[in-house]
């Protein structure tokens, strides 16, 4: 066509990329299809997008003829080798300054080299993380968009619009440079293992421990959601635990207890290590999930290494059990989240990355995974001192701390007596206590990597002296 009516290309028509089009088509905008195999893109024209402003394109040629200029086109397919083989594909059709968004959950590596690839080339490149699922997708997803900054004016109407909003405001802003926006998708995604692994640990202490019924550890749920916990993970929790197969009994307590995962939570903790950021609960998460799906083998040692037994009574005070819960969680949360930001700014650093701290937490508010009423208190925290050198030096998250430290202690206290692992829970509380303490005893540590590697060691400046240089081997 002479004036080609498409503003928004996509390809990818998988769950997220159909619902991802709907949702572009309802704000007004004209979205034109492709997909590798083409019958589902007639598939999709005679079904969900009949009647909206949707365009199917059968080659890549009749997708690029269909855009207006500059072209925006957005990749939806599985990250990976695919996404490298569309933009290959893509390339000799595009002319300068178009613009090709990668909305897949690729590795931000690969989004470095692809930013620097096409930059190369004159065209821009945006990563943009995707959270929400199917239904974010289709009602509002959380938007991470990073790369080339050149396109956000471009791309900025069309991702505001679709994007999840929290009290009005779009959860979707500009995160930074290069593989930014994937970076940030993976923090999103490690701290998402580790949320879900705080609440598997809060429902074995009530069920083990406690020995509440999954309606009772439902109802806990229910009220906790409308209370500091309020969160979309909380909240799906609470319906699990209410749900009953067809026999009348709990279907949760029928399934095999052997986690699955993709690997985003596993990046996440290897770029901590890489990055000698301790970011221990996700790190914990990903191994509570790696001990689950041994599960033979744990059945073996279940018939021969030994625990402590849970007596009947084991709690004496119910609501103040639940209450100390409530606070180990909250807690715990906190803890994760102001290691996440550590992550992010220590990658910023590394990578030589300007971010936005508040639009980030502002992201995660709203559409995705992770979202809670607890992120519009770290937005808060970033928009009041972008600068934040931690979230625990915030006033609202060092008092939640301190009003929550005692029943955090509590829970931990009980569920080492009792033998329930609690290893999310338990990191929180000893990075806190590391993080806390003036002195730690890594002078210990120093002095016996100078007794066998001759490695030298510092002294504390009060103890400087002659005999005693800063560089001392024993
Ligand atoms: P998916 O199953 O990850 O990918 C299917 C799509 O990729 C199809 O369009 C498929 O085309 C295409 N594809 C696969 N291999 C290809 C190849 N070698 N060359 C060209 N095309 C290829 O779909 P999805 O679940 O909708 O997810 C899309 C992306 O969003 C993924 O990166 C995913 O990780 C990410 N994401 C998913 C979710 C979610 O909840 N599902 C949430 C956030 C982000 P054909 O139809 O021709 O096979």
């Amino acid at each position: 066509p002479m004036y080609p009516s498409g503003d928004i290309g996509l390809i990818g028509l998988a769950v997220m990329g159909q619902n991802l089009i709907l949702n572009a088509a309802d704000h007004g905008f004209t979205v034109v299809a492709y997909n590798r195999t083409v019958s589902k893109v007639d598939h999709f024209l005679e079904n969900e997008a009949k009647g909206k402003s949707i365009i199917g394109a059968h080659s890549i040629q009749e997708l690029v003829d269909n855009l207006k200029r500059p072209r925006r086109i957005i990749l939806l397919v599985k990250a990976g080798d695919a996404v490298d083989a569309f933009i290959n594909q893509l390339l000799p059709y595009l002319e300068k300054d178009d613009i090709i968004i990668d909305g897949g959950n690729s590795h931000f590596p690969d989004s470095n080299r692809r930013y620097d690839e096409l930059k190369a080339k004159g065209i821009h490149f945006v990563g943009s993380g995707v959270s929400g699922g199917e239904e974010g997708a289709r009602y509002g997803p959380s938007l991470m968009p990073g790369g080339a900054e050149e396109a956000w004016p471009h791309i900025k109407d069309i991702f505001q619009s679709i994007a999840a909003k929290s009290d009005g405001e779009p959860c979707c802003d500009w995160v930074g440079p290069a593989g930014s926006g994937h970076y940030v998708k993976m923090v999103h995604n490690g701290i998402e293992y580790g949320d879900m692994q705080l609440i598997t640990e809060a429902y074995d202490i009530l069920k083990r421990v406690g020995g509440f019924t999954n309606k009772e550890i439902g109802d806990v749920f229910a009220k906790w959601n409308k209370g500091v916990l309020d969160s979309f993970l909380i909240d799906i929790t609470k319906d699990i635990l209410y749900y009953d197969d067809v026999d009348g009994t709990p279907l949760l307590e029928k399934i095999l207890d052997s986690a699955g995962q993709k690997g985003t939570g596993k990046w996440t903790a290897i770029n901590a290590l890489d990055l000698g950021i301790p970011l221990s609960l996700v790190g914990e998460a990903v191994f509570a999930r790696c001990l689950s799906s041994i599960k033979q083998e744990r059945i073996a040692a279940s018939k021969v290494l030994p625990g402590p037994t849970i007596p009947k009574d084991a709690i004496k005070d119910r609501q103040q059990f639940v209450d100390d819960l409530e606070q180990a969680l909250y807690a715990s949360k906190i803890i994760s989240y102001a290691q996440g930001f550590m992550l992010i700014r220590e990658a910023a650093k590394e990578y030589g990355w300007k971010l936005n701290y508040p639009s980030i937490a502002l992201m995660w508010r709203g559409g995705c995974i992770i979202r809670s009423v607890f992120l519009g208190e770290i937005t808060s925290a970033y928009k009041a001192n972008p600068e934040l050198e931690n979230l625990l030096f915030n006033d609202f998250f060092k008092n939640a701390i301190i009003k929550a430290q005692d029943g955090w202690r509590n829970t931990i206290a009980l569920t080492t007596k009792y033998g329930i692992p609690t290893p999310a829970f338990s990191t929180a509380l000893a990075f806190y206590d590391g993080y806390r303490s003036e002195q730690l005893p890594a002078n210990l540590l120093q002095a016996q990597r100078d007794y066998f590697g001759a490695h030298t060691f510092r002294v504390l400046p009060q103890f400087a002296s002659e005999n005693l240089p800063a560089d001392t081997p024993i």
